[in-house]
C-alpha cells in the first residue's frame, strides 16, 4: 500500500528572495569598485544554501564562499563551480583531489594545504593570510616560501577581526593585508566581511566577502548600508487554553498567573532553535493582522520556559485567535542580539532543520 508523505510539522521559515537580491545589490554599491561576492557556508547561514545562492546568482553575484567542498557541492550544480571558494581549503589528499575533479576553488591557508593542492594537481586557487586573527591562514612570515610561487593564484584574502568595532587592529590588519597584496601576485584582493564594506574603499580591494548582512543582519550601528529583514518565523497556535489566578506555565512553573487568562501553545522550541533564552522574554504577532493594515498587531508574550517543541504565550492581545491560527517570531535580528545577549549569526545559524523553508 502507498502512504502518503507526512505532513511537515506546522513551523515555517519565510525567506524573502526580493531582501536577498536588494541586500546583496546594496552591500554591492557599497563594495564601491569591488565586487561583492557572498558568504553562503554553513547552510547559507542556517537559510538553505541552494535558495539563497540561487537568489545571489540571478542577481548579479559571480563569487561564493563555503567553508567545506561538501558545502561547495551542494551549490555547484547551480552555479559555475570555478565560481566557488572552499575557505577550509584542502584538509586532506582525498579533499584536494575531489575539489580540484569538481572545479571549485580552494582557499590555501597553510604550507601544507599549498603541497596538498599541488600533489593533486593544482589548478586556481585563493590563498588566506592571517594578518592578525589567528584563525587559519598563512603567516606573514611563510609567504616568501617558494612552494607559494607554484601557485595559481586567484584571490589573497584575508579576514579582519574586529571590523565591527573601531578599532586600531584594523588598520593593523590592513597594512599587512597590502603588504602580502604587494608580495603575492593575485588576480583579486579580498579583505572586507560585511562589516568591513562600512570601513571604506581602502578596505575593499577587488572583492567583498559578505556573509551576515546579505541575510538581514546589521554589525555595525553606524553603517550606512540599506537591510532587509529576510526570515521570518512563522508557527501554528496547537491549543488554546484558559488559565486561573495562580496557575503556572511550563518547566519549573517561572510563569504565574496573576489574573485569569486565555494562553496559546505554539508549535515551536528550542529543538528548532529558538532558545530558551526567549523563557519570559521574547514575543509573537498574530499573522492575521500582519495582513491588515488597520490592525495594530499585539504582541503576544512568551510565558514561562520554553520548551523543546512548544512555547506558551499570552493571547490577551489577540480575543479571536483560534486553534491552527499561525502566529509570527518577533526576530529582528539587531534587537534579538540585544534582548537574548547572543550574536546576529547565532540567532541566524541556530535555527533548525525542523522548518519547511
Ligand atoms: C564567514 C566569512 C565571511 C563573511 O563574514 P560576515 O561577517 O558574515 O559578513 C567572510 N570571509 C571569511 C573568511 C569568512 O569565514
Amino acid at each position: 500500500m502507498m502512504h502518503a508523505e507526512p505532513p511537515s510539522p506546522p513551523l515555517r521559515l519565510e525567506i524573502s528572495r526580493p531582501s536577498l537580491v536588494a541586500n546583496w545589490w546594496n552591500l554591492n554599491r557599497h563594495s564601491g569598485k569591488a565586487r561583492a561576492g557572498a558568504a553562503v557556508k554553513a547552510n547559507g547561514y542556517g537559510l538553505g544554501a541552494e535558495v539563497v545562492t540561487k537568489a545571489f546568482s540571478e542577481a548579479g553575484c559571480r563569487d561564493f564562499f563555503v567553508a567545506y567542498s561538501s558545502e561547495g557541492a551542494v551549490i555547484a550544480p547551480l552555479v559555475d563551480p570555478a565560481s566557488i571558494s572552499v575557505l577550509h581549503g584542502p584538509l586532506s589528499a582525498e579533499d584536494a583531489a575531489y575539489i580540484a575533479a569538481t572545479r571549485m576553488r580552494p582557499v590555501i591557508n597553510s604550507l601544507r594545504q599549498a603541497a596538498l593542492w599541488l600533489e593533486a594537481g593544482g589548478g586556481p586557487c585563493d590563498i588566506m593570510v592571517d594578518t592578525g586573527i589567528n584563525r587559519l591562514g598563512l603567516a606573514m612570515t611563510e609567504l616568501g616560501d617558494p612552494l607559494l610561487e607554484r601557485l595559481n593564484v586567484f584571490t589573497l584574502m584575508s579576514h579582519l577581526s574586529c571590523a565591527d568595532e573601531d578599532s586600531p587592529t584594523n588598520e593593523v590588519q590592513r597594512r599587512r593585508w597590502l603588504e602580502a597584496c604587494a608580495q603575492i601576485p593575485s588576480r583579486d584582493t579580498s579583505l572586507a566581511n560585511s562589516a568591513g564594506i562600512s570601513l571604506g574603499e581602502a578596505y575593499h580591494g577587488t572583492l567583498t566577502r559578505p556573509g551576515l548582512s546579505l541575510f538581514g543582519g546589521i554589525p555595525r550601528d553606524d553603517s550606512r548600508i540599506c537591510i532587509f529583514k529576510v526570515a521570518n518565523l512563522q508557527a501554528m497556535v496547537m491549543q488554546v487554553r484558559k488559565i486561573d489566578v495562580g496557575d503556572s506555565i511550563g518547566y519549573n512553573a517561572t510563569f504565574t498567573a496573576g489574573c485569569p487568562m486565555r494562553i496559546g501553545v505554539v508549535a515551536l522550541g528550542y529543538a528548532d532553535g529558538y532558545l530558551r533564552a526567549w523563557s519570559d522574554k521574547g514575543t509573537m504577532l498574530e499573522t492575521k493582522c500582519l495582513w491588515n493594515p488597520r490592525h495594530q498587531p499585539f504582541p503576544l508574550r512568551v510565558l514561562g520556559r520554553v520548551s523543546m517543541d512548544m512555547t506558551v504565550i499570552d493571547l490577551t492581545g489577540a480575543p479571536d485567535l483560534q486553534e491552527g491560527d499561525w502566529v509570527e517570531v518577533e526576530y529582528d535580528l539587531r534587537q534579538a542580539a540585544a534582548s537574548s545577549g547572543l550574536s546576529q549569526y547565532e540567532l541566524l545559524t541556530l535555527l533548525g532543520s525542523r522548518f519547511s523553508r
